[in-house]
């Protein structure tokens, strides 16, 4: 198997002529594919100029997936939402505590229709090749279960729309503890407002690639994290979905389980006949040694993994979450990926 897609993501996009450069840089460390992550904010603001930052892109030679970026808090990310500014009802709703929390509930029809409106936006008039799922989930995951386990009390959602919902379809109440219903219900409705939207996106254009990227946690017998997409065979079944992707590991964690999540990323994308695509982190952390990212890009390689990305572009660089050798560990991923990515996918 080869490595057939090296990337980053490039995020604060705003002007087509400056981004040129910048693509340059990444086709010059060996990218191929480019990820753009688009906050609310970029959606709405900047609109005009994402048409234009995608198409220099393209134009260049590189792969441009869309990122719908922190969208209402759901998917991973810093950008604030304009969604939940604007509505201040539509929230996750904690079981236990009853608080509205700062994430939307994206069962409810005041976000479905804003959410599947900007999919429809661009999918429409931005030319790129595919949309990115970026770590899609519920509010609260990480009180829950840490990687050395540990049990958690509350979840989310349980606003008035789900409990309704839930009730409608199990005939009861919707408990506040996380019954086997309540967590198939939270995985079929987190699932299905995804499968939606990637229909939307392949009706208007269908060769859209959609990758969807769920947090890399083992979730097994003991310790599961409930983010509502925790089962990778269930996600990995939707139809809609292209490539199936797992996200950063933090270099803290024993290889093996570097080793463990590449495999079981690989193994069931196979099964399920997506393509599998694996994340390195280049921001915030760095490895004892800089060098060791291009162990690790190898050991993606060696086991299969078609598509590497790294969050993100020149280490954060200039961000509060800059690794400490941005710059360094940008130039070291550039080099990791000249020496995975096959000869016949590089840009010349
Ligand atoms: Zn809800």
């Amino acid at each position: 198997m080869k490595v057939k897609e090296t990337g980053v993501s490039y995020y604060g996009i705003s002007y087509p002529e400056h981004a040129e450069k910048d693509f340059k840089e990444m086709i010059s460390h060996n990218c191929n594919a480019v990820i753009l992550a688009l906050s609310e904010f970029d959606i709405d603001f900047w609109f005009p100029n994402i048409i234009k930052v995608a198409k220099v892109a393209k134009d260049l030679g590189l792969k441009v997936y869309l990122d719908t970026w922190g969208i209402g808090k759901w998917f991973g990310g810093e950008p604030p939402s304009i969604f939940l500014t604007n509505n201040p009802g539509n929230r996750q709703v904690s079981a236990v505590t009853n608080e509205q929390l700062p994430a939307v509930c994206f069962n409810t029809k005041a976000f479905q229709d804003y959410f599947y409106g900007i999919c429809e936006k661009l999918a429409t008039e931005v030319e790129a090749d595919g949309f990115f799922w970026d770590e899609p989930h519920y509010a609260l995951p990480k009180s829950y279960a840490s990687i050395t386990g540990g049990a958690g009390d509350d979840w989310s959602c349980r606003c008035p729309v789900c409990q309704k919902d839930f009730e409608q379809q199990y005939g009861y109440e919707m408990p506040r503890v996380l019954t086997k219903e309540v967590i198939a219900f939270r995985e079929n409705n987190a699932l299905e407002i995804l499968e939606v939207a990637s229909r939307i996106i392949k009706n208007i254009r269908p060769d859209s690639k959609i990758t969807c990227c769920v947090h890399a946690t083992i979730n097994n017998y003991y310790v599961k994290e409930n983010r509502g997409y925790d089962d990778w065979n269930k996600v990995c079944k939707v139809d809609a979905f292209d490539v199936f992707s797992t996200t950063i590991i933090s270099y803290k964690l024993p290889r093996s389980y570097f080793k463990s999540i590449t495999q079981q990323t690989v193994d069931v994308a196979r099964k399920y006949g997506k393509g599998s695509q694996r994340w390195l982190m280049n921001y915030y952390q760095e490895p004892d040694k800089i060098e060791e990212i291009k162990e690790i890009a190898h050991l993606y390689a060696d086991m299969g993994v078609e598509s590497l990305f790294a969050w993100t572009y020149r280490g954060g660089h200039g961000t509060v979450l800059a690794a400490p050798h941005a710059l360094e560990m940008w130039d070291m991923l550039g080099e990791a990926y000249g020496e995975v990515l096959s000869k016949e996918y590089k840009i010349k």
